[in-house]
């Protein structure tokens, strides 16, 4: 149920040492996603879903300078933005991301009109 990756505790169905899931475990699965709801790492949202015992949240556009991808192959946190202007790859070992994840970015942050996804947060303007 929890996984020790580099030094955080990563909650989720059959995780493995690079945070893949039982739900996500392709070569290039291996980023985890901190929780705006309740500030803890999981490897995807369907392991959110599956053990956490509330309605999940989305990051706010202005927390997107808070540091919550986890590389599983490095250890680095990304911030969000540096996630989603990051081209689907660490900034720091270069490890290549799912760039299927971009369907998904709007289970996890408030995403612009920038990046085609329709945000689920209520604009501010
Ligand atoms: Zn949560
Ligand atoms: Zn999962
Ligand atoms: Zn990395």
């Amino acid at each position: 149920m929890k996984r020790r990756v580099s030094g955080h505790d990563v909650v989720g169905l059959s995780v493995d040492a690079e945070t893949r899931c039982v739900h996500w475990h392709g070569p290039k699965d291996i980023i985890a996603i901190k929780f705006f709801c309740c500030g803890q790492w999981y490897p995807c949202f369907e392991c959110h879903q599956g053990l956490a015992n509330h309605k999940p949240q989305v990051w706010p556009l202005k927390e997107h300078d808070s540091r919550a991808v986890l590389c599983g192959a490095c250890g680095f946190e990304l911030s969000v933005a540096e996630y989603l202007s990051g081209q689907s790859r660490c900034p720091a070992c270069s490890a290549d991301f799912n760039p299927g994840c971009a369907h998904h970015y709007h289970l996890y942050f408030a995403v612009d009109a920038a990046h085609g996804v329709e945000t689920t947060a209520q604009r501010s303007q």
